[in-house]
């Protein structure tokens, strides 16, 4: 048996890998895009089947952060927000399909996921600076994190935002979005197993060379560098939203990026929510809109759904983890 090194994600999340078989082999690349470490791992007999593979994931990845960025000028989002209050935006096919399965969760949450919070991530800059927007600031943009003002025109496929100063953030939707799609081009690629992780937001098909399912490790939220519990998953997306990766602390109180779109406030109740479902777009977006929620509405939305599971850490620190999961979870 051969053991491959341990690959070290950046992001929420970690994986340990190794490989029994002699002739399929693990290829991996990983990159810097949509501001994120991104990478994705291949199961392939052939390195040009898995560098031909790799290169076409990546550049999936590209083609849709071409779409979905709101940090550059000349992509869809930015011209959805731009022409906020003004006139319906004529949007492609992928622009369209995040922003209703992001309105659709958002219903699933009560709001907790919020695409229209887009102007406080603004004022925030939780990453950039550590300065907290007063409340006058925070009242000022509060009409505009209404999603009941997005409105989506099916015939046309148009968006528009009713009132000037709205943004649409896809932050918390595109990656786990992006992960789906980067794994149907690996399949087009011939690729019948592997991963495509953005960060915290992973998709896992097939199975590791030798037919095990591949193990996925949550970090311990306030114990950096240690792992918290490992699922094994195949088929399947799962993604962490944390308070401890974009985070900054004032006078003892933590404020990081998932913001509470009915205060404009870091959401309190967690320390991190990892959801596990059959798609990236439900995972990533629903683990966003459960941190908001909290731990006690958040675990039984998770148990009400089918195919979806939850790994949940409250405020204190205390686990949580939905049924579906109980069998599936291994504590270090
Ligand atoms: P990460 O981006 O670290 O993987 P998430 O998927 O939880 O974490 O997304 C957090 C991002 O989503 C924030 O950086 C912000 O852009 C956006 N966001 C913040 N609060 C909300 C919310 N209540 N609903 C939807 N998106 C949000
Ligand atoms: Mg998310």
């Amino acid at each position: 048996m051969r053991h491959l090194p341990i690959l070290l994600l950046a992001g929420a999340l970690f994986l340990t890998l190794s490989a029994c078989s002699p002739r399929v082999k693990l290829f991996e690349k990983s990159n810097m895009m949509m501001g994120t470490f991104i990478q994705i791992t291949v199961v392939s007999a052939s390195e040009k089947t898995a560098d031909e593979a790799l290169e076409a994931g990546f550049a999936e990845v590209k083609r849709l952060e071409d779409i979905f960025s709101i940090y550059r000028e000349n992509t869809e989002f930015s011209e959805i927000s731009r022409m906020a209050g003004i006139k319906p935006v004529s949007i492609g096919p992928e622009s369209y399909e995040l922003i209703m399965r992001g309105l659709e969760i958002g219903h699933l949450t009560e709001e907790g996921f919020n695409m229209a919070v887009g102007p406080a991530v603004r004022l925030w800059k939780v990453t950039e600076s550590s300065r907290i927007p007063s409340e006058a600031e925070l009242a000022r943009i509060m009409p505009l994190v209404d999603p009941t003002k997005v409105i989506l025109d099916p015939s046309k496929r148009t968006v528009f935002l009713k009132e000037k100063g709205m943004v649409l953030d896809p932050g918390g939707i595109a990656k786990g979005y992006t992960a789906d799609k980067v794994e149907a081009v690996l399949k087009r690629k011939g690729i019948k197993s592997g991963i495509v992780a953005m960060a915290g937001d992973l998709k896992l098909f097939g199975k590791k060379p030798g037919g095990k399912e591949w193990r996925v490790a949550i970090k311990h939220p306030r114990k950096p560098g240690e792992t918290l519990a490992t699922l094994d998953l195949t088929d399947e997306a799962v993604s962490t939203s944390g308070d401890y990766e974009r985070f900054f602390m004032k006078d003892g109180v933590r404020y990081h990026h998932i913001l509470v779109p009915e205060t404009l406030q870091p959401a309190r109740e967690c320390q991190s929510v990892t959801v596990v479902a059959p798609d990236g777009t439900t995972a990533d977006a629903l683990s966003t809109g459960i941190f908001v929620m909290g731990p006690r509405k958040g675990l039984a939305l998770a148990e009400r759904l089918p195919g979806i599971g939850a790994v949940i850490v409250d405020k204190d620190g205390n686990v949580l983890v939905s049924s579906s999961l109980r069998k599936r979870i291994h504590f270090e």
